[in-house]
């Protein structure tokens, strides 16, 4: 992959680990955002450090952007193109779990509006913005086993399993993560006369510092995942961005409007007493 990439929500998880194959990939230019710019800063640094010197090196760039606002997200796509000239892929990563689990009867509306906020306002902020950035530019070419791809440009969303299925004290992340599936499902079809694909893919429990922190105060929650996944364990980082990697890639040149569920079998079981 030789474009350029840009990554929301790269300090950290699952951003982070994105980022970072974008990097070994060796596109010319990787934008690592986020809302915490020294972790970012850290992230791009480590993820250079770990690609090998001899082999061709990304530039990389570590930008502060809040997602929930459109002033910031539009400096972002500005200083990213005016590092690089261009944006070919995009991953949205940031976002919020459940600061305060709690039944809908006791949760606040201020916690709701928050997580609304970010997870979905800030999908919608990021890809109008790199959307209108992408249907300004010449298509890059892409090499393929079978020739050249043309593409304009990929944006996947980070939803959920959570966007398909809710659970429990969850009300606020489940209805914004149903809500990021809506816009990304929308925006693939406003994007798709522009030769421009959207997509989401959809986790299920993923071993992040967004995880450790919704178990921090559940001891038994390990316990608990690997009774209820059915490959009995977290997925790691990378298994999901091998994912997105693959929906950005002109491999994935058909598919748009997609929903890729990453979540080892979660949301398929039928529960039994066995
Ligand atoms: P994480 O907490 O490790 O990383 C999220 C990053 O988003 C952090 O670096 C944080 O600083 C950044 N961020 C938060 N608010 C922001 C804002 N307003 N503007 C810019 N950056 C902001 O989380 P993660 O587990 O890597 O999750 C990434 C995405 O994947 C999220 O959208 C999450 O809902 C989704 N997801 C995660 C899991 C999981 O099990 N970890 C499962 C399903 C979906």
């Amino acid at each position: 992959m030789k474009g350029v990439a840009l990554v929301t929500g790269a300090a950290s998880g699952i951003g982070e680990e994105c980022a970072k194959s974008f990097v070994e990939e060796g596109c010319v230019g990787v934008i690592f955002a986020d809302i915490d710019l020294d972790r970012a800063e850290e992230a791009a640094e480590s993820a250079l450090a770990s690609v090998n010197s001899t082999s061709a090196r990304s530039r990389v760039l570590a930008l502060k952007v809040d997602v929930s606002d459109p002033t910031s997200v539009d400096s972002m796509v500005s200083k990213a193109v005016g590092a690089f000239g261009r944006i070919d892929y995009c991953v949205h990563s940031a976002g919020v779990g459940a600061q305060q689990p709690s039944s809908i009867l006791n949760m606040s509306s201020a916690e709701f509006e928050d997580s609304q906020s970010i997870n979905i306002t800030g999908t919608f902020n990021v890809i109008k913005a790199v959307g209108r950035q992408m249907v300004t530019q010449t298509p890059l070419a892409e090499t393929t086993r079978r020739g050249a791809k043309m593409s304009r440009g990929s944006i996947v969303a980070l939803a959920s399993c959570h966007s398909f299925a809710a659970a429990r004290n969850l009300s606020q992340y489940i209805t914004s993560k149903h809500a990021v599936l809506g816009l990304t499902r929308s925006a693939a079809l406003d994007l798709a006369s522009h030769g421009i694909r959207v997509n989401a893919v959809c986790p299920g429990w993923v071993d992040t510092p967004m995880v450790s922190k919704a178990a921090s105060g559940i001891p038994e929650i390990r316990n608990y995942i690997e009774k209820l996944v059915p490959f009995g364990r977290m997925a790691e980082t990378q298994e999901v961005s091998e994912v997105v990697l693959f929906l950005s890639s002109s491999r994935a040149s058909f598919v748009t409007g997609a929903a890729w569920v990453v979540d080892g079998g979660l949301t398929r079981r039928v529960f039994t007493s066995t």
